[in-house]
């Protein structure tokens, strides 16, 4: 008989003594460089899963399962669930802590270097939605969320625990100190919504930093109209190329000495003061900003 894991509380292994009796007798060892955390609290995967807003009907992709603390609870969660694991070590132990639920997949492979949307494809088409869920590992955080952000996946929610400071620069509003170009780049494609903070104690071995669950759901167009995203962003991010710099010096950099008044009468003319920074500035004014500098071309087009 297959093991029914969600109705059997003792075979969960977020606990600190399964965890610790499942890496010792698979002889596992944690690599570091990996991000390998392990989540041992039942209440905040409770918590992670349920912001998924996942039932019966939709399907769960889940990022680093390690010993499939999460991905236990999205098999009961979710009509489908894959989960992406780097590490060989860990296939036989998912194996294992996952038998009998062929409703859930492990592919081992690297996030960054997978085709996602073939493998959505392939998995997802009869689900009537799709959200990310994982506890990322936080040395390739940013580059795993703007790859699923700027590949436009189709997802509906993305539910990841990160470091905490990286949920609170994704989550800032301007006008604040951790209000930056990540900001603006996540509030481009998603509305972000901070879940709870979870502190260092709840994982195997203990990161040295606090960690969040953080909320994004996909929007199904941008806030903003802009006519070249890759020049919006590369604006966004010449704002902010220093932080202690106006925007007239900060974009004054992109367009050089020469056209410093014509950069001037151009905010102006956004309603934007240059003497302000760019950590002031909404999504609105930046892309006031990049569609007339587009239109003037005095920042080259990028191709
Ligand atoms: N989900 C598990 C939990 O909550 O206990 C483990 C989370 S741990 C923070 C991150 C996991 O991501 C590790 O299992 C690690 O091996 C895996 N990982 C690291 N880099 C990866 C990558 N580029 N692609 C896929 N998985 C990766």
């Amino acid at each position: 008989m297959s093991k029914q894991v969600g109705q059997d509380a003792a075979l969960q292994v977020a606990t600190p003594k399964r965890t610790k009796e499942i890496i010792a007798r698979h002889g596992f060892s944690f690599k570091k460089s990996l991000g390998q955390n392990f989540l041992i609290d039942q209440n905040i995967l409770d918590k992670i899963v349920a912001a998924a807003e996942l039932n019966k009907t939709k399907g769960a992709l889940e990022i680093g399962p390690g010993i499939g603390a999460l991905t236990q609870k999205l098999a009961d969660a979710a009509k489908v669930v894959t989960a992406v694991e780097i590490d060989n070590r860990l296939i036989p132990i998912l194996s294992e802590v996952l038998e009998g639920q062929s409703h859930v997949e492990v592919v081992h492979g690297d996030v960054l270097k997978l085709d996602l949307r073939a493998l959505m494809e392939r998995r997802y088409a009869d689900t009537t939605g799709v959200s990310v869920v994982a506890n990322l590992p936080y040395y390739v955080t940013t580059p795993i969320l703007m790859k699923l952000l700027e590949e436009r996946l189709p997802l509906e929610h993305i539910v990841v625990m990160i470091q905490k400071e990286v949920a609170e620069r994704m989550a800032a509003r301007p006008g604040g100190k951790t209000y930056g170009s990540l900001s603006v780049a996540v509030q481009y494609y998603c509305e972000p919504e901070l879940v709870c903070t979870v502190p260092h104690t709840v994982f195997i071995p203990q990161p040295n930093v606090d960690s969040a669950v953080i909320k994004l759901s996909l929007r199904s167009a941008p806030p903003v109209q802009v006519s070249d995203e890759a020049f919006f962003f590369r604006v966004v991010q010449g704002s902010f190329a220093q932080r202690r710099k106006t925007l007239s010096n900060n974009l004054g950099a992109l367009v050089g000495k020469e056209h410093r008044e014509a950069l001037q009468q151009l905010l102006s003319g956004c309603g934007v003061d240059p003497g302000r920074r760019g950590e002031t500035l909404s999504l609105e004014e930046f892309a006031r900003i990049s569609e007339a500098l587009l239109e003037s071309g005095l920042v080259a087009q990028i191709n």
